[in-house]
């Protein structure tokens, strides 16, 4: 697909490519049968969920940039990065140039001692946090990141309860933070953490409480917060957001509902944490999600992309509430948490994001393909929203603008006709509508990638009309 071949053509050769179903694949010399070894030896994803149906996906073999590579040899532009892990571009070489050289000098060391990849990483990261925020430990995963900074909020205020958006998602691996995602089903598991609740999110496109905006003065706030206040057993904790919600249909609050939720927050002697999995290290085009609305956060948590497809995460938080912390008995690490191998990953990524710039790189893409959808909006009455942010955007598809009724067949067409076509994105929504197309293309994706996608998308959103 990179030999010249206009867009169109690409286009049309990309859809009639790739329909054949995975089947018996042959990987190198080795013949892999997907369905087999699902039905043998892999524990299943019940129907609905979103890693389900792998049985109809390609087979990845390779990864590289912004494409993915089948083991039927097709390519394909990937718009998810992976599962945001991929942001810098697959295999960015400094990311595999520091693997390489952990695996020479030291890939595992023990938590319990400092090693030198570990302070590097404390202070290159440190350097690059909005003050106040400043301190930082290490985890492994988002869900780590997230569960560890509710605990640090606990322990900085000595209160229990934390509130989070109905449309938020902050993990799914571990007690506290699935109990914090209220964008699925939450019947999914077997039991809830107590001392959590939602807050309803500020989603101006589709408002909670029927409201628009500035008129509405942020009533979903003010009947939130009484409606908190009315629950609370315990002394408050935290109030756990994203700067844009991702899982619940990339939705961003409107200006000046960050000022107010700091006030909220501030008024009950609760800290903000702000999850930034899907939001730092330049994915919205500033270096931080919270630069957009300037309120700073008390907690921060980092994943995704930082480790360049490694698995590190990390709290950040302010001297005073890490300190109190601590003084309380506050502490968080897992047996891999500090491993030299990931920290040095987490080095090379954020030198990647400050040496090649790539929150300007993301705010081009942005730019590019919110021009693009403004354009094609004009003729197309499906596309009933373009938002988001840098490489976190969302379009949200219905079926006629004035009622937006969420047009999810169209969606599943969409995803469906760019897979075929070469392109792989994701479906999002709101309270289990799936009609918000997600794009999330490495930050590193060139222009001329970002329009071959584009073509796909609209020759996939014509087709569904
Ligand atoms: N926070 C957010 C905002 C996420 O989107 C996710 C995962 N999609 C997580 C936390 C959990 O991260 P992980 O899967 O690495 O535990």
């Amino acid at each position: 697909m990179n030999d010249g071949t206009s867009d169109r053509d690409a286009v049309s050769m990309m859809a009639q490519r790739t329909d054949a179903s995975p089947g018996a694949a042959p990987v190198g010399s080795v013949s892999l049968d997907p369905s087999a070894i699902l039905d043998q030896w892999a524990i299943g994803t019940s129907g609905g969920a979103y890693m389900a149906g792998l049985e109809g996906r390609p087979v990845i073999e390779r990864t590289e940039g912004s494409y993915l590579y089948d083991t039927q040899g097709n390519a394909y532009l990937d718009f998810g990065s992976g599962q945001m892990g991929g942001a810098l571009g697959h295999n960015h070489p400094s990311i595999v140039a520091s693997i390489r050289k952990s695996a020479e000098r030291a890939i595992h060391s023990s938590n319990t001692f400092l090693n030198v990849d570990r302070l590097h990483l404390h202070e290159k990261l440190g350097k690059l946090l909005t003050p106040p925020l400043q301190k930082s430990l290490f985890l492994v995963t988002g869900s780590d990141s997230v569960e560890a900074s509710v605990d640090l909020a606990r322990k900085a205020t000595g209160g229990t309860e934390v509130l989070s958006f109905h449309t938020g998602l902050h993990g799914s691996t571990s007690f506290v933070t699935r109990s914090l995602s209220f964008a699925w089903e939450r019947k999914r598991h077997a039991l809830n953490a107590p001392s959590i609740a939602p807050i309803l999110a500020p989603h101006c496109y589709r408002c909670p409480v029927k409201q628009t905006f500035p008129a509405c003065d942020y009533l979903c706030l003010q009947v939130s917060l009484e409606l908190a206040d009315a629950h609370f057993q315990a002394k408050p904790a935290a109030i756990v957001t994203e700067p844009i919600m991702s899982a619940g249909g990339v939705i961003e609050p409107p200006p000046g509902y960050m000022q107010r939720l700091r006030e909220a927050a501030d008024a009950r002697g609760m800290l903000l944490v702000n999850d930034e999995a899907q939001t730092g290290l330049g994915k919205t085009g500033k270096m931080w999600g919270h630069q957009h609305s300037g309120v700073v956060p008390d907690v921060m948590a980092v994943s995704k992309h930082f480790g360049g497809g490694v698995p590190i995460s990390a709290v950040c938080a302010t001297a005073a509430a890490a300190d109190t912390a601590v003084e309380n008995g506050y502490f968080a690490t897992r047996s891999h948490a500090t491993d030299p191998l990931l920290c040095a990953a987490g080095s090379a990524s954020l030198d990647i994001i400050v040496n090649e710039d790539i929150p300007a790189k993301a705010a081009v893409i942005e730019d590019h393909i919110k021009r693009h959808f403004t354009l094609l909006a004009k003729d197309c009455e499906l596309i009933g929203d373009i938002r988001g942010r840098g490489v976190l955007l969302g379009i949200e598809l219905v079926e006629e603008r004035e009622r937006k009724t969420p047009a999810n067949t169209a969606a599943q067409h969409v995803l469906d006709y760019c897979q075929r076509a070469g392109l792989i994105l994701q479906l999002r929504g709101t309270q289990g509508d799936r009609n918000v197309l997600r794009l999330v293309p490495p930050m590193t994706t060139s222009v001329a990638d970002v329009d071959k996608a584009l073509n796909i998308l609209s020759e996939a959103i014509l087709s569904a009309r």
